[in-house]
């Protein structure tokens, strides 16, 4: 039996678990910090009221029938040439290797004590909001997770939401349609913009803008973007600062028996978020089984990218290819992709 560690129980980590199980020759173990997953897509229900255990799935419940074994742990080192991992306590030996670590936010400032970051402190934001002191709120990020942060948080009665960006509009990699749209609608839901400034300092009660314009905020939300998970700088491997470096087998540069996938990774059109991940896991654990069995690799090429933003209740984008549809069509077909993933993911194991 050949061993197949994945590193990382998120989105990536779990699609390449799934059609790894399959497989009669490997014997996957899959190496996560936490014992359930987070759709991060379901967060923003979250912060409207959702119980946070909706948006979540227990790694060891789904697996229990399945040929997968899931390690809790945190991982803190690789060797490649000994072909181990390190975690906090022990080492796990494998044949291949796949790291779908993900990603952590990207921070501009360094006192983090008065900001709430949307990837880990959604609960804490939702019970803020509802606190009656709470009237500025200020969303810092002007991607696609700001967007929806700043659509969700607007609807909250009584908050006064202030978006900030560096870029001159919102989802500025979106098409430039899109992008006015985005800013269109959430004008109209009385959101206010703070466009190609950076927040300096975050306070008690206001956030710093540049060297001295100070913007009132009760509740200053981070959704400033994707940086690789910092872990990545201890294992030898090729990077960047936008994350590991792979070919075009998603395999890491200079190593032969070690993938990666999802936010983790860079390669020129990254786009990170998790229709890629889900696309890059799936090719890279079928190269995981090439490589073990001698066969050619897969190419990973992305030839369409649809991408969806909600803006409020019954309003989102839809982004395919550079057309753009805007309105209640793809709001609907948002929300039923929103809410039927867990049951995909449920019949899936
Ligand atoms: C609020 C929010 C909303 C989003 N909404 C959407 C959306 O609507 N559509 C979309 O396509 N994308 C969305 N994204 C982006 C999407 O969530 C990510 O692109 C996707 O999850 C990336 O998948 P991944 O597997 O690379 O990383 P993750 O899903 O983040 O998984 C990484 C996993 O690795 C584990 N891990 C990390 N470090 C270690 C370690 N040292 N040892 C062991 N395990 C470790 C983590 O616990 C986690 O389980 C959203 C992101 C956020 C923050």
């Amino acid at each position: 039996m050949e061993r197949v560690v994945i590193i990382g129980g998120g989105e990536a980590g779990l699609i390449a678990a799934a059609y790894l199980e399959r497989a009669t020759e490997t014997d996957v173990i899959l190496v996560s910090e936490r014992q359930y997953h987070v759709f991060s897509f379901l967060l923003y229900d979250v912060l409207a009221g959702t119980p946070f255990n909706r948006a979540c799935l227990d790694l060891p419940s789904m697996f229990r029938e399945k040929d997968v074994t899931v390690v809790q742990g945190l991982v803190k080192g690789l060797d490649a040439t000994e072909n181990r991992i390190d975690l906090r306590n022990g080492s796990l030996h494998f044949d291949t290797l796949l790291i779908t670590v993900g990603g952590v936010t990207k921070y501009d400032i360094d006192d983090r004590g008065h900001v709430f970051d949307i990837r880990t402190d959604v609960r804490e934001i939702r019970s803020e909001v509802n606190s009656p002191n709470i009237c500025d709120v200020v969303v810092v990020g002007g991607g696609p997770v700001g967007v929806e942060t700043t659509a969700t948080l607007s609807s909250v009665d009584d908050t006064k939401v202030t978006m900030i960006t560096s870029s001159r509009r919102p989802i500025s990699d979106f098409p430039p349609r899109a992008s006015r749209i985005a800013e269109r609608e959430l004008r109209q839901q009385g959101v206010s913009f703070e466009t190609e400034t950076r927040v300096t300092e975050a306070t008690e009660n206001a956030v710093v803008l540049g060297d001295d314009d100070i913007e009132p905020s009760d509740l200053t939300v981070w959704a400033g973007g994707v940086r690789p998970n910092p872990v990545i700088e201890s294992f030898g491997l090729q990077q960047n600062e936008r994350g590991l470096r792979v070919d075009s087998h998603l395999r890491c540069l200079g190593v032969d028996a070690v993938y990666a996938a999802g936010d983790v990774v860079d390669y020129s059109g990254k786009v990170k978020d998790g229709y890629s991940a889900g696309l890059e896991a799936r090719i890279a654990a079928k190269n995981v089984l090439r490589g073990l069995r001698g066969q050619r690799l897969l190419e990973h090429n992305v030839r369409w990218h649809p991408r969806a933003v909600y803006l409020g209740r019954s309003d989102a984008l839809l982004t395919v290819n550079g057309r753009v549809y805007h309105g209640r069509g793809p709001a609907i077909l948002r929300t039923v992709a929103a809410k039927s993933y867990p049951f995909y993911w449920k019949s899936v194991y």
